[in-house]
């Protein structure tokens, strides 16, 4: 518990605004209707109040404010989820990940213009900090050994793809979710045991290449889905092995200790006291504007109303829970994000959501949604 404290925010779940910079002539002045932010008390009009409000187009210091207590929690043991939350094209992916890859010439070119212009090779987002800083806590914690495992996956249409398998193997063979509560495992699914960024970069680029692969329009897709990048991290301490499991114990920085099973999958801790597993979730969300076109009214716009709306209900309900001391049902079961997330939420979980906000005048009732979405979870 005074670990806890240590990490800067005490409530279960940590909600921010991050405003994206825009051409100042649309720019509303971080008014819309009749609510108005002040960033440097947190506060807005309508008594809303969130832990943080973000400006600007610096990534470290939000990765400070509302995502580093969050990953050194889970470097200790506790399950962290972080996810990106607002309409297409208000910065949730530039917020978590950065790390962009090309594939297309022109591409190339037009994003070299845009990352001059826009200074995102700088910005790395929260994905690469995490990665490095947990690197670095393992460099910095000799007495422990540790292996890490990413996943990347998607949710489409309330469809779980597993975006490290081959494209056709993930469209054939769709994740499945089995069990309930804390025993939730996903399979099939690929998990990479990574030792260094550049494994992380590799894995990163992967998923993204099988997600292009597999889709006609990526872009529209990309909105539409959720992406979730999340690693397992087991750590013991050094010498405490007995089995026969027991891999190197070489220079390595995250010696394996089990070999690591291909295609295998654990959502929780393995058998054996002195494992502490825990798991740290990133998650960029599908755009949360309205549905625009009949295609979305019917079928995608549905699926992703009712999941984030699942999801805000069940933030809301733990923060609730947590908050008052209440035992309310929460609706994990309503939909494939929150029931896959289960384990990670519940219990001593670590939640920060970062809001994210388009400025423009056009983007007033997004806006307004967003905000209101942030009050709810609070
Ligand atoms: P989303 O993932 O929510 O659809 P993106 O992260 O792709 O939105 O952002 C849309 C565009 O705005 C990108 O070109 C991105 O680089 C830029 N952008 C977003 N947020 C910021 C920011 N805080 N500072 C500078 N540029 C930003
Ligand atoms: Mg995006």
């Amino acid at each position: 518990e005074a670990l806890l404290k240590d990490y800067g925010h005490e409530d279960k779940v940590l909600v921010s605004i991050r405003i994206r910079p825009t051409d100042a002539s649309t720019i509303w002045n971080h008014t819309s209707k009749n609510i108005k932010l002040d960033p440097s008390s947190g506060k807005a009009t309508q008594d809303f109040t969130f832990d943080e409000i973000l400006t600007g187009s610096e990534n470290k210091p939000v990765y400070n404010a509302v995502a580093r207590s969050h990953v050194c929690a889970a470097m200790d043991g506790y399950n962290a989820v972080i996810f990106a939350y607002g309409q297409t094209a208000s910065g949730k992916t530039f917020t978590l990940a950065s790390i962009r890859i090309y594939f297309v010439l022109s591409r190339i070119l037009k994003r070299l213009l845009i990352s001059f212009q826009s200074g995102d090779e700088d910005q790395p987002g929260i994905i690469p900090r995490a990665m490095k800083d947990i690197f670095a806590y393992i460099k910095r914690t000799p007495s422990r050994e540790y292996l890490l495992r990413c996943s990347y996956l998607e949710i489409y249409n309330e469809t779980i793809h597993d975006l490290l398998a081959h494209p056709s193997t993930s469209a054939a063979q769709p994740v499945q979710i089995h069990g309930t509560g804390p025993n939730v495992v996903l399979t099939p699914l690929r998990e990479e045991v990574v030792t260094g960024l550049k494994n992380v970069k590799e894995v990163l680029e992967r998923g993204e290449r099988n997600r292009r692969t597999a889709s006609t329009d990526w872009n529209e897709r990309s909105s539409r889905s959720h992406s979730v990048f999340r690693v397992v991290i087991e750590s013991r301490e050094r010498g405490s092995g007995t089995s026969s499991e027991d891999g190197t114990s070489s220079g390595r920085q995250t010696p394996g200790f089990r070999p690591p099973t291909p295609g295998g999958t654990r959502l929780q801790a393995r058998a054996g006291k002195s494992v502490q597993t825990s798991v740290l979730s990133l998650i960029d969300l599908a755009g949360s504007e309205k549905a625009t076109s009949d295609k979305e009214r019917t079928r995608e716009g549905k699926y992703i109303n009712t999941s984030l709306l699942t999801l805000g209900t069940v933030i809301g309900t733990l923060a609730e829970n947590s908050a008052k001391g209440k035992t309310d049902h929460v609706p994990f079961r309503n939909s494939k994000l929150t029931r896959m997330l289960q384990p990670s939420l519940s219990g001593d979980a670590r939640i920060s959501v970062i809001c994210t906000i388009n400025p423009s005048k056009d983007a007033v009732g997004e806006s307004t949604s967003t905000l209101l979405f942030a009050q709810r979870i609070k």
